[in-house]
């Protein structure tokens, strides 16, 4: 089978995930087992609604693509950038269709103004009439009367002649076979405007037409306006695609997903640091049901794998739970570099870089004069440093921006707690001094030690030797080096840190907490 598909977003607002939904089951349609290695994937700007446009969506709609990773498979003009079709560069096709249309009495002209359309909607509504839409006043007027006086130049529009007391039946792969009565689909509507723009329907039905496209998987929303368009074919002579309208996307409470349920577009996603294959993964399984007991899927073994037949009727349901499951799997996937190098530009907007106390700056081989530059690109060292605390933050990590605040005290000190902070249950100020004592005298060779395992020997020989319980020497331990009693793991952290640097955040905690146990 020939399969050829499209995306045809309108840059009219960010790209969200139903969206996103709609691109990918395209675009792992075309790159099924069904298109034989030969199905092509196109993307199609449809930006004819000029009213709504804005270049900031055309930049986001590529900025998503492309941080995606998904591409498209067919460029309009092969020299320069890979580009996308654009319905805007294409207008000369549109008219062209519009005067076929009206060659063939399919279509007429419409000289009605925005006045006398919001006058005929104010007598319907005081008449209570039920009616809606266009009251087919231009359709009556003589062909080559109206097209005289287009060609005179008067502003007028092309109108679909929808033939009245038919009905029009298309098949769609989800839903089956549908049949509306042309009486009730939208009065002709308008194909060509007064600027000499395609509306939405005329620029989509004949695109999809010249591309040649073999199948229409789109939104459900999208559904009111099939008959319209294959009226259209039937119109042109021209054989319709195979629909497939898919299922809404929709939050836990049922309701279409939207802003109230969380994040929706993808650049959100991006911020709040979502991996591009895990938002993929998650989202190629919403509405579609594979059918094996295995959640990880690559964009090439979902292709592999999707079938029409695979998705579901049912409306899905978006689960930002899930969705985080996911994220966490796959970065966990990650190796120390892999990952640092993703996070590190979470790190970078959050300043993490950029406070350094002028001991640390000298301690990791800066010079002085360094002190106090606002400096908010990372040294080697300190990519380092990032790197190595990469092994610490990875088991538990949900998104990559909870990075630089999980390791902020392994690039700048902590600030010094409050005393209760260090106490362990059941022990007292003196009893703390005591065990932040003890581990004073081995935190060097722990810091040293050359991994996790030797350096919990030393510390739980510690413990044994002197008699306290291991947890109660850790955690003033952990809070004084750390600042938290919630942190990363410690030997890890007293590694990177360094014994020096170790003694001396002791120091200063002991200090200051033997400080406050006399006041
Ligand atoms: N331009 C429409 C949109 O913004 C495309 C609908 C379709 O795929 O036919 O979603």
């Amino acid at each position: 089978m020939i399969i050829r598909d499209r995306y045809a977003p309108s840059p009219t607002g960010l790209q969200h995930i139903g969206g996103i939904r709609t691109a990918l089951f395209n675009y792992l349609f075309a790159h099924s087992p069904a298109g034989n290695g030969e199905g092509k994937f196109i993307l199609r700007l449809e930006d004819t609604d000029r009213t709504r446009f804005d270049e900031s969506y055309v930049q986001n709609l590529y900025d998503t693509f492309s941080w995606l990773g998904i591409k498209w498979d067919e460029c309009p003009n092969n020299s320069g950038p890979f580009a996308p079709y654009i319905q805007s560069e294409r207008t000369d096709h549109y008219k062209k269709y519009a005067q076929e249309l009206l060659d063939k009495g399919q279509a007429y002209y419409c000289f009605c103004t925005a006045e006398r359309i919001d006058e005929v909607r104010k007598q319907r509504e005081a008449a209570h009439s039920s009616e809606t839409g266009y009251d087919r006043f231009c359709r009556s007027i003589d062909a080559s009367e109206a097209a005289k006086k287009a060609a005179a130049g008067e502003p007028c529009t092309v109108r679909l002649k929808i033939p009245l007391g038919e009905a029009t039946k298309f098949n769609d792969h989800l839903l089956g076979d549908i049949e509306w009565k042309n009486d009730d689909v939208n009065p002709d509507p308008v194909l060509l405007k007064s600027d000499g723009f395609p509306t939405y329907h005329l620029a989509n039905v004949v695109d999809d037409h010249l591309m040649e496209i073999t199948h229409v998987l789109r939104a459900q929303e999208w559904l009111a306006s099939t008959p319209l368009h294959v009226i259209m074919y039937k119109a042109f002579g021209w054989t319709p695609p195979q629909f497939c309208h898919l299922p809404m996307v929709m939050g836990q409470d049922g309701k279409k997903l939207s802003k109230r349920h969380g994040a929706t577009s993808i650049d959100e996603f991006r911020k709040q640091g979502y991996l591009p294959a895990a938002l993929l993964n998650y989202v190629a399984l919403l509405g579609a049901s594979y059918e094996e007991r295995k959640d990880i899927y690559t964009l090439d073994e979902l292709a592999q794998r999707f079938t029409l037949e695979k998705l579901n009727k049912a409306p899905a349901v978006f689960d930002y739970k899930k969705l985080e499951w996911y994220n966490g799997q796959y970065i966990r996937m990650k190796s120390d570099e892999e990952l640092a190098e993703l996070c590190l530009p979470y790190a970078i907007e959050a300043n993490l870089f950029r406070e350094e106390s002028l001991a640390e700056t000298q301690r990791r081989g800066g010079r002085g004069e360094e002190k106090g530059e606002e400096r908010r690109e990372p040294t080697e060292e300190q990519v380092k440093i990032f790197t190595a605390a990469m092994a610490l933050v990875k088991e538990r990590l949900v998104f990559l921006s909870e990075v630089p605040e999980k390791i902020t005290y392994l690039f700048k000190d902590p600030e010094i707690p409050a005393a209760e902070e260090f106490i362990p249950k059941k022990c007292d100020h003196a009893q703390t001094i005591k065990l932040l004592e003890i581990g004073k005298e081995i935190i060097k060779s722990m810091a040293e030690a050359p991994n996790d395992e030797q350096a919990e020997n030393i510390i739980k020989a510690e413990a044994e030797k002197r008699e306290v319980k291991l947890g109660d020497l850790m955690m003033p331990l952990r809070v004084a080096i750390t600042g938290s009693r919630v942190s990363p793991p410690l030997f890890g952290s007293l590694r990177i840190l360094g014994a020096e640097c170790c003694v001396n955040r002791l120091e200063r905690v002991m200090a200051e907490f033997q400080k406050q146990g006399r006041q």
